[in-house]
């Protein structure tokens, strides 16, 4: 499919480019070992308009359409998946949340820090017991009874991205039985406790942490279950942006390194076995491309993209860990060392397949989907 992006897109596109060659690229293996971005990197993720893809220009946002929400995704995670993953929740679940179901204070109080990279962002759905089935979350709002909109959370929250380092967290709990909503909560407060930051295989600049509840107060932006789980579609495209950005990098790195590296008197880009996984990785890249930018020109157009956002992300995912898989295979021993990069983004994949929706719940959407009821 042939992409239309507009010249002012065209010009964003290029920034974040130029950005990701020397700025996050060079930079990406020391973020990794230092388990942690710099401080830095929030006001210039602001400038350059990266916290704020989903606020609409007329709340002072960068506004740009999912296509090129998506290419930014997918351009980032050739430099660094994690710094991918935050960029891409912190857009489609975290400031699209308040876009859509703040009051006109709450978009006041926040949107403005929140574009700058003044306030650092989060969303906690899951729990210890509350992941894939999201329903179980056994967090509970209730009422404070004379401050009308304001609840007090008590609860566990874990996996949390960006958790440490986050002023505001965006987060489900339960109203009643029956009932969930979403709520903006400082952490600034007495009743918000990080109890653990959580180490990850990949993605391990990202500040994964969990966290306690304790009569923390709660600002409740009032909307059903459904409606903010609904941001997950958009939310699963940048996912599938940030696979298909993984899955090019290790590519692009992996024929290079067949075409200079020779056995038995040949290039290993010579040899059929490697033109195979070759031409497979090839074709995968392109179909997960093709869905993507699919399920992102469908959003732009209004339509509903509750199923192309499952497939677009379920293949790319598995894409993003056939691709690096064989790219570790083709680079043999040298593949296996930290001299390159092919390993990292073999380990940064892996969330791809988890995060926002393991392939398993993909797949029960898309079946869902074609099925019918
Ligand atoms: C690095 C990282 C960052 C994350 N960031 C966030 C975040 O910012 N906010 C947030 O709320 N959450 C976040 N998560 C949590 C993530 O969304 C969950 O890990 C994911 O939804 C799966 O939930 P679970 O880990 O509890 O696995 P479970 O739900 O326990 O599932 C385990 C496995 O069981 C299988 N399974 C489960 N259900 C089904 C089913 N119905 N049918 C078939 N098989 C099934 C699948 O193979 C699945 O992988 C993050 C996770 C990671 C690893």
């Amino acid at each position: 499919m042939l992409l239309e992006i507009c010249p002012e897109e065209m010009r964003f596109l290029d920034s974040v480019r130029a950005f990701v060659a020397d700025e996050v690229l060079p930079n990406t293996r020391e973020w990794e070992s230092n388990t942690a971005f710099p401080d830095t990197i929030w006001p210039r993720l602001g400038e350059l308009g990266l916290l704020s893809m989903t606020v609409p220009k007329e709340l002072g946002g960068a506004g740009v359409s999912c296509v090129a929400y998506v290419e930014a995704c997918r351009e980032i995670a050739t430099g660094d998946p994690a710094l991918a993953m935050n960029i891409a929740a912190i857009n489609a679940l975290c400031a699209a949340h308040i876009v859509h179901f703040g009051s006109e204070e709450q978009k006041r109080k926040y949107l403005p820090g929140i574009i700058k990279g003044d306030i650092k962002l989060a969303w906690g759905l899951t729990e210890p017991d509350a992941g894939s089935d999201a329903r179980r979350v056994k967090s509970v709002a209730t009422p404070i009874a004379d401050r009308p909109g304001y609840y007090h959370l008590n609860g566990e929250k874990m996996f949390i991205t960006n958790g440490g380092k986050a002023n505001l967290i965006i987060l489900i709990a339960r109203t009643s039985e029956t009932e969930l909503s979403a709520f903006l909560m400082e952490t600034d407060q007495a009743g918000f406790t990080l109890t653990d930051r959580i180490h990850t295989i990949g993605v391990r600049a990202s500040n994964t942490v969990r966290f306690q509840m304790t009569d923390a107060i709660g600002w409740h932006t009032p909307c059903s279950f459904e409606q903010a789980i609904s941001l997950l579609y958009r939310g699963r495209l940048g996912i599938a942006g940030m696979a298909v950005g993984i899955a090019e990098k290790a590519f692009e790195l992996t024929v290079e390194y067949g075409k200079q590296r020779e056995q038995f008197k040949r290039r290993l880009v010579d040899m059929q076995s490697v033109q195979n996984m070759i031409a497979d990785s090839a074709t995968e890249l392109e179909a997960s491309r093709l869905l993507l930018h699919k399920g992102a020109v469908m959003f732009d157009r209004g339509e509903d993209v509750t199923l192309i956002s499952s497939m677009a992300k379920l293949y790319a995912s598995e894409t993003a860990n056939h691709v690096t898989n064989r790219a570790i295979q083709i680079h043999g021993g040298r593949g296996m060392t930290f001299e390159f990069l092919v390993e990292k983004l073999w380990r940064d994949a892996k969330l791809t397949e988890i995060g926002e929706g393991c392939s398993e719940i993909q797949r029960m959407v898309i079946s869902k989907n074609v099925v019918g009821k």
